[in-house]
């Protein structure tokens, strides 16, 4: 039976047009509809929708919703603000798995082969080699072992680099040292030459690198956040840049995004700024991944695996 799913969103209109035809066109049988223009019945009748940021105010009319589909990975801006009763389906898409793998295996490579500093030299006219250790001396801690941190760590590990993974509940990962729960973190950090910020933004994440976890870090370490921003305390980073306790920190998230102009960020010798491109949807094969979703729930009402509320992820 061919249903009528509301696309909520905020993107600008170029964006919006393109996420659309994308969507029609792995859901021939249905409509894809813009929130605004369906009449109140229409509202209160879908059972998903699929969604990109919302805004839970306009949501407010469709009380039939079961679960809302996201386009994207990262949903902690949701969690907590639509009503209970609508589970929350991140995106799941391997394609995400490997685009993230290949920007942290660039990030973890610009660290290891010691480009920031080369680029100073360059800067300066300066001609001078530095050592740099093999890969299997280096070990490189992944923070969350998720979707995303586990397609990290399998990179990185064919790559030569020795790498400890962390997560919230026990994890086995092939090739990877796994540690699990809050009071593995420091040694985690004391081992790594670098590390790579892969949780989600939760109220246990939020400021989850704080001074104190920072001064757990080798002298010199390289930090890599591409998660969110606000797991790691940007003050606290600064402090641990000057002091070299963080040899050199590669953002691509951040508390405000974009980064306003008059952020240290920017201009810090010691931090490379990345538009928060570490991975980004892949508008074809999440749009596939999104139809297999909802093609399950109309035929047995399946929903896939939803955020769990109280762990906010
Ligand atoms: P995921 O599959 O939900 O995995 C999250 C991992 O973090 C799990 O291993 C989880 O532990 C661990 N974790 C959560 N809370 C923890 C805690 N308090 N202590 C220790 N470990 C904790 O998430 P994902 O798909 O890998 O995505 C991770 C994040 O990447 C997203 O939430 C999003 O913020 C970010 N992201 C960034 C970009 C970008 O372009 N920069 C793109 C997409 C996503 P368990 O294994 O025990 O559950």
């Amino acid at each position: 039976m061919s249903e009528t799913i509301p696309f909520f969103n905020r993107m600008g209109d170029e964006e919006r047009a393109a996420w659309t035809g994308a969507l029609r066109s792995v859901l021939p049988g249905h409509t894809i509809a813009a929130p605004a223009e369906m009449s109140d019945e229409a509202a209160a009748a879908a059972r998903v929708a699929i969604v990109a940021n919302p805004d839970p105010a306009e949501m407010a009319r469709f009380t039939g919703l079961v679960w809302v589909q996201s386009v994207w990975a990262g949903v902690e801006r949701m969690v907590g603000t639509l009503p209970e009763r609508i589970g929350i389906v991140r995106l799941v898409d391997p394609v995400l798995g490997e685009a993230m793998a290949e920007g942290v295996l660039t990030h973890t490579l610009y660290l290891h082969r010691r480009v920031p500093e080369y680029l100073a030299f360059q800067r300066q006219g300066v001609w001078r080699q530095l050592d740099h250790p093999r890969a299997s001396r280096r070990t490189v801690a992944i923070l969350g072992l998720g979707e995303l941190g586990r397609a990290c760590a399998a990179t990185l590990t064919g790559q030569g680099f020795k790498v400890i993974g962390w997560s919230r509940s026990a994890r086995s990962v092939p090739g990877v040292d796994c540690r699990h729960g809050d009071a593995a973190l420091p040694l985690v950090l004391a081992e790594a030459d670098i590390v790579v910020v892969l949780v989600p933004l939760t109220e246990a994440t939020r400021g989850l690198l704080s001074a104190r976890m920072l001064s757990y870090c080798k002298a010199g370490a390289g930090l890599i956040n591409v998660a969110r921003g606000p797991i790691v305390d940007r003050t606290a980073l600064l402090a641990a840049l000057d002091s070299g306790r963080i040899g050199h920190a590669v953002l691509d998230v951040f508390d405000t995004e974009p980064l306003p102009a008059d952020d240290p960020f920017w201009s810090h010798p010691k931090v490379t700024v990345m538009p928060h491109v570490a991975a980004i949807t892949d508008m074809e094969s999440a749009s596939a991944i999104v139809a297999a979703n909802l093609a399950a729930f109309f035929a047995d009402g399946t929903v896939p695996p939803t955020v769990d509320a109280a762990r906010g992820y």
